[in-house]
Parts: structure tokens; sequence; C-alpha cells
């Protein structure tokens, strides 16, 4: 049974999806997807990350949560971006002494940033930035799958996962998966 306040909120909203972008200040996501009002529940953080099943109370995995579990929305999109500021700081961790925060977050990212190196290990700097920001798009939706709310109801067919890397230069959206 849902609870009353629950219950109110989803009969006000029925997303087309759950649209999960970086909080950087020059994406627009109704913009990018060409959405108004009502289509799109958003979440948006440094890095479009979403934390594994198991990893502690957040904002991010609420909102999953909630989007899936309640909205029932048929769609998730991750949609990371070129330049990504937050995928450059994970290629450079040490830097991060001032920011723990940050560090901390962008471990989320680790096993991104270590499958690219191994797969292709002599990218210089800006490809392998630009191979970091898809293959985290792709760590993301893995992460996703271990939230049981999004495995029941892919296994279901009721819900797709999509992830887009946007291109900030030009102006467009490349599907990764
Ligand atoms: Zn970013």
């Amino acid at each position: 049974m849902k609870l009353p306040q629950f219950e109110a909120m989803s009969q006000g909203q029925s997303p087309e999806a759950l649209f999960i972008t970086c909080s950087d200040s020059r994406l627009m996501p109704s913009r990018i997807t060409q959405t108004g009002p009502g289509e799109l529940f958003v979440i948006r953080n440094a890095g479009n990350i979403v934390p594994p099943y198991g990893s502690g109370v957040g904002g991010a995995i609420a909102a999953v949560e909630y989007a899936v579990a309640v909205l029932e929305v048929p769609n998730i999109i991750v949609c990371g971006h070129t330049l990504c500021g937050a995928m450059k700081a994970a290629l450079q961790p040490d830097g991060l002494e001032t920011v723990p925060h940050v560090r901390d977050w962008i471990k989320f990212a680790e096993p991104a940033r270590l499958t690219v190196d191994e797969l292709r290990p002599n990218l210089d700097p800006a490809a392998r930035w630009r191979a970091l920001v898809e293959q985290n798009v792709c760590q993301q939706i893995a992460n996703l799958k271990t939230h049981p709310w999004v495995a029941a109801r892919t296994a279901v067919g009721r819900l797709r996962l999509q992830g887009w890397v946007y291109d900030l230069e030009a102006g467009r959206v490349l599907g990764v998966r």
C-alpha cells in the first residue's frame, strides 16, 4: 500500500523518464530532450553518478527508488557529457585533498577509470577523458541494475535503461548503449 502523500504525488505526475545527468551549468535537460513540465523526473549531481545498492542512503538512491517504484517511469536515461569536470577530477584524484566530499563521491567512477586504463592504456589525455565520460555512463547503468526495483522492472520489460553522452561543443546527443 502506498503512503497517502506518495499516492497524491504519483497522481500528480507521470513522467516519461528518469533523467540522470551532471550538475554542470552548461547542461539543460529540457533543451537536450525537447521536453516540458511533467515529462522528466531529474537527478543531477557531479558526474551523473548512481551509487550502487547497499552503499548507504543518499539523494540519488532515494530518487531512483521513488521514480521506479512509485512513479513507475518506463525509461531511465543516464546522460554524461563531454568536457565533464567530475570525470577530469576522477582522472586526477590526488588533486582533491581540499574537497574530500568530492573525492569520496568521485570514487563511484573509479571502476570506469580502471576499465578505461585496462582496455585502452595508451590514450592521450583528451581521448582518455572522453573515454572515461563514456565508460562512466556504462558504469552508472551497471550500478542502476544493482537496485532491486530497477532489476525487477527491467526483468519484466517495464523499464528500459539508456546511456547517452551529450556533446557540449556540437550540441547533440550521442547514444552509448
Ligand atoms: Zn559534468
